[in-house]
């Protein structure tokens, strides 16, 4: 029995919880310690029977989650080369998980729907392509009610712990530190700013320090740098809402570029390399 099917021989038990930092579409194709450690992830954790996936790249008013058969790959990104357009991440959908995440939300979520129509984003594939290479785990996608504020997004993430019981792997997909108009390339060392938020927010993590990851902005005069639009933010407090008292929890790609961080957190499961 190969490594492969000894962890899909793995049945039943909690399933981890991760919190991603996807940073550059470009990960998705290329072969780099970002995208080695996705694989190396998808390799050891127990197989999921399903993936939901909260990702900064779809923000919606209500709360929606995907419902489609068949989810078509989005290319929500512009400037790349024509390689990264023509990845296809062809991964099924799995409708009934779509509608037991809007049960398990209930009042938490008042209005929220099933969309048969959307795709999956880059947040997700660009990781899963990676984890999931021969995309033959079901993928549901769960938007960012972009108007609500941090609680929301955290009870939310609550409500979805069940899940894990039910071998749902959920991902928060964003950057813990995420500031575009304030990268560059060339740089070879962080930001002292990006550094300094990006190491203050990785301390209340491990600490779960839940009331101070919600109330990010108090932590630090730069986080209004760290965090200028909330998007890629919030997918870590799905995450961080379902890290149990006693859990083990640990980060990894911990990588500040200029001013985005890659920062992931893996929450529960074997935490062993
Ligand atoms: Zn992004």
């Amino acid at each position: 029995m190969s490594k492969q099917e000894t962890i899909r021989a793995q049945a039943g038990g909690r399933m981890p919880v991760l919190f991603v930092g996807h940073g550059n579409p470009m990960n998705a194709i290329e072969d780099n310690e970002f995208s080695r450690a996705w694989r190396e992830l998808g390799k050891r954790l127990p197989w999921p029977k399903a993936i939901l996936c909260v990702s900064a790249h779809w923000e919606t008013d209500e709360v929606l989650v995907t419902a489609a058969d068949r989810p078509e790959t989005i290319h929500d990104f512009f400037g790349f080369p024509r390689a990264l357009f023509e990845v296809r991440y062809p991964a099924p959908g799995d409708p009934r998980l779509a509608r037991r995440v809007v049960e398990l939300m209930g009042a938490a979520a008042a209005g929220a729907a099933l969309d048969a129509g959307r795709g999956l984003d880059h947040g997700a594939w660009s990781v899963l392509i990676a984890m999931y290479p021969e995309a033959d785990v079901p993928v549901v996608q769960l938007s960012l009610a972009s108007r609500r504020r941090a609680p929301f997004h955290y009870d939310l993430g609550k409500t979805l712990a069940p899940l894990r019981d039910e071998g749902v792997l959920i991902i928060g997909s964003g950057n813990v530190v995420h500031n575009l108009s304030r990268f560059d390339y060339d740089a070879t060392e962080p930001d002292d700013w990006a550094a300094r938020c990006d190491a203050e927010i990785r301390r209340r993590i491990l600490a779960r320090d839940h009331e101070a990851l919600v109330a990010w902005q108090m932590l630090d005069a730069d986080m209004r740098l760290a965090v200028p639009t909330p998007e890629h933010y919030l997918p870590l407090l799905y995450a961080a809402a379902l890290h149990e008292k006693g859990e083990p929890i640990s980060l990894f790609n911990t990588k500040v570029m200029s001013s985005i961080s890659m920062t992931s957190v893996l929450i529960g499961g074997s935490q062993a390399a």
